[in-house]
């Protein structure tokens, strides 16, 4: 029966290759969207294991986070940057998941996880959510979640207005651009609890740190902030 199988299976991959989302390459049987190549290459940051790491420091003096990781650096030719476009403005959604899965992998057994309740994606103005599909940091979260059990929550914190696209902005105005813009709807399912703030790729952290403040307004909250990407562009 197996024998048969893999038979089937490689005849409808040469009629229906499965690509590689990072660089194109067939994948092989055992591979999911992502080959081993690119799975290895991707240029791990490891912030999770050091509590003092320059993501955690793009806070510092800003607002109180507890922990805060990354996955990978962003840079201009890394593949990770090729996997996030393709889930940002190709709408494959389940390269966000399995990214998740993979970085939900390390969380876990580094157990910068400990203690945390709940995961809350940064939330997308519901016009961008309507046109892109899906919110691309809830798929991030969904991934994590798999492999933790956390509950991811998109309904307690909310976005309220339309933000201009943040490139080419100075860091001032990017602050002043989310500062106030997203509000939080069921403050007392989220009081005492730690929340995972899940975000995609992580620049000056204004918009993560908009969502914390706004969080941090709840009665005992704490907040740590884990997304895929820390660039270095
Ligand atoms: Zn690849």
């Amino acid at each position: 029966m197996g024998y048969y199988y893999d038979l089937w299976d490689d005849f409808i991959s040469l009629l229906f290759p499965r690509i590689c989302y990072g660089c194109g390459n067939h994948l092989m049987r055992n591979e999911n969207l992502i080959c081993t190549e690119c799975y290895v290459s991707i240029p791990r940051t490891n912030y999770h294991l050091k509590a003092d790491n320059p993501a955690a420091r793009l806070f510092w003096g800003r607002c109180m986070v507890e922990r805060v990781a990354a996955f990978s650096f962003y840079t201009r030719d890394s593949r990770i940057r090729k996997l996030i476009h393709q889930l940002k403005y190709k709408g494959v959604r389940q390269v966000g998941f399995e990214l998740g899965r993979i970085y939900a992998l390390s969380l876990r057994e580094s157990r910068f996880l400990d203690g945390m309740d709940l995961i809350i994606p940064v939330p997308l103005h519901p016009s961008r959510k309507r046109k892109r599909g899906f919110n691309q940091s809830e798929m991030i979260s969904c991934g994590i979640s798999d492999v933790t059990g956390l509950t991811v929550d998109t309904t307690s914190l909310i976005r309220t207005n339309v933000t201009k696209t943040q490139t080419k902005k100075s860091r001032y105005d990017r602050w002043t651009n989310v500062e106030g813009i997203f509000k939080v709807t069921e403050s007392d399912k989220l009081k005492d609890k730690h929340i995972l703030l899940v975000d995609d790729v992580i620049t000056t952290g204004s918009t993560l740190e908009a969502c914390t403040n706004e969080l941090l307004k709840i009665e005992n909250v704490k907040v740590s902030v884990a997304v895929l990407a820390f660039s270095v562009i």
